[in-house]
């Protein structure tokens, strides 16, 4: 007797589910609510897995929820994390389901995680019986720059039980539907923010000679930070510095007392951000002394780099490879940013790009635009995916692990 004991196709069982994922995405895009403020979203996440009979803990980094699917029998803990916020940006598409909440939109396609991880946690609930180990599904707030990862963190996400891996995805409309993102190691850049505050002395506009121009001086430093990336840094290496806000002065004829220059800073390793940082103090002060001024310096940390780990990777490939086919797997990193990083420096994981965009139906804005707006058949592709890595972790029927 021959008996084949194969793994459910995942690719199948997350269509079967789209009907319904569409309009859990749908919903959630309609109702979009700010970082830690994602009550409802969060309330109907904490009650979906309750009724999929999850144990479901609330209230972590305030609207956070965890949901733990307990295996029949023991084995390694999987980490699975989804981002529920909105951004402050007023939507300006025409959809049916356009967001009713002025100035807040789901403009980076964390409506579509929620969904997707929700759809997850519904087909993991069927293999419940068969599975060998334990998923934590982590909804998270706040992943837009407000370090909702973190908090979480802090509140014991990882721990009880501490995850062996972690695995997260981003539906990504730079990259065409059907296509994955997949990287080693570095994935995505570190990112800082710092202010710097060029002092000089106010006057006259007709009487420059006695004051101490700022403007001239903090002109001259966004000039000289162009040169940290092409002159300081090795060219084998990735690093960003942005000025994004430059303010001085109140009208014509004043020399203002002093210039703000705010910018951030990103790069794929630590040391690289520390030696960046010492270079833009180094030459703001500098310059700012070369015209009679003074400078300071203040930054926050914002996220660590995205930093993917060998064998996570490998298994996310292996599970790409067989529900896209390793013609749609592409290797690619970007210099944006997530908290995720934080949870990869604690677990070894995994963090993706499923692709989302589609040109011929004019989904092409990129993430953050008031257009913003993905190919829906993504969460098919994310779903499934994630579901054949988990698979390969706590399924072990035909495992080949
Ligand atoms: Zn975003
Ligand atoms: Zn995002």
């Amino acid at each position: 007797m021959l008996s084949i004991m194969t793994k459910p196709d995942f690719h199948i069982t997350a269509e079967q589910h789209f009907d319904e994922m569409v309009a859990l995405r749908r919903d959630f895009h309609q109702y979009p609510e700010l970082g830690f403020q994602e009550t409802r979203t969060s309330g109907i996440v904490a009650q979906q897995l309750a009724d999929l009979g999850f144990e479901v803990q609330r209230g972590l980094a305030k609207t956070g929820v965890v949901g733990l699917l307990v295996g029949a029998r023991p084995g390694p803990t999987i980490l699975l994390r989804f981002d529920m916020d909105a951004l402050p940006v007023q939507e300006e598409t025409d959809l049916p389901y356009k967001s009713v909440n002025p100035g807040v939109m789901h403009a980076c396609g964390h409506d579509g995680h929620t969904a997707m991880g929700l759809t997850l946690a519904k087909i993991m609930a069927e293999q419940q019986a068969q599975m060998a180990g334990t998923l934590k599904f982590m909804f998270q707030p706040a992943e837009e720059g407000l370090g909702g990862a973190f908090a979480m963190i802090a509140d014991g996400v990882l721990d009880n039980p501490r995850p062996d891996a972690a695995l997260a995805m981003h539906i990504w409309t730079p990259e065409q539907v059907g296509k994955v993102r997949i990287v080693d190691g570095p994935c995505m850049a570190s990112s800082s923010v710092f202010t710097l505050t060029v002092q000089g002395k106010g006057g006259h506009g007709a009487a420059p000679h006695q004051a101490k121009d700022p403007i001239l001086a903090a002109a001259h430093i966004v000039v000289a930070l162009q040169s940290i990336v092409s002159r300081n840094t090795n060219p084998q290496d990735s690093v960003v510095v942005s000025i994004g806000q430059f303010a001085a002065g109140t009208t014509f004829n004043v020399i203002p007392d002093r210039a703000i220059l705010k910018g951030t800073v990103r790069s794929y390793n630590q040391a690289l951000h520390r030696q960046t940082y010492r270079r833009i103090l180094e030459m703001a002060q500098n310059m700012a002394t070369a015209f009679s001024c003074t400078a300071t310096m203040e930054t926050v940390a914002i996220v660590a780099a995205v930093v993917n780990a060998e064998e996570p990777t490998a298994v996310v490939r292996q599970a790409a490879t067989l529900v896209m086919g390793a013609e749609n797997i592409v290797e690619h990193r970007t210099m944006a940013s997530e908290d995720m990083g934080y949870i990869l420096e604690e677990i070894p994981g995994c963090y993706f790009f499923v692709g989302g965009g589609n040109a011929a139906k004019g989904l092409t804005y990129p993430h953050h635009h008031p257009k913003f707006d993905f190919d829906e058949r993504a969460m098919i592709d994310g779903v499934a995916l994630m579901a054949q890595a988990v698979a390969d972790y706590v399924l072990p029927v035909g495992n080949s692990r």
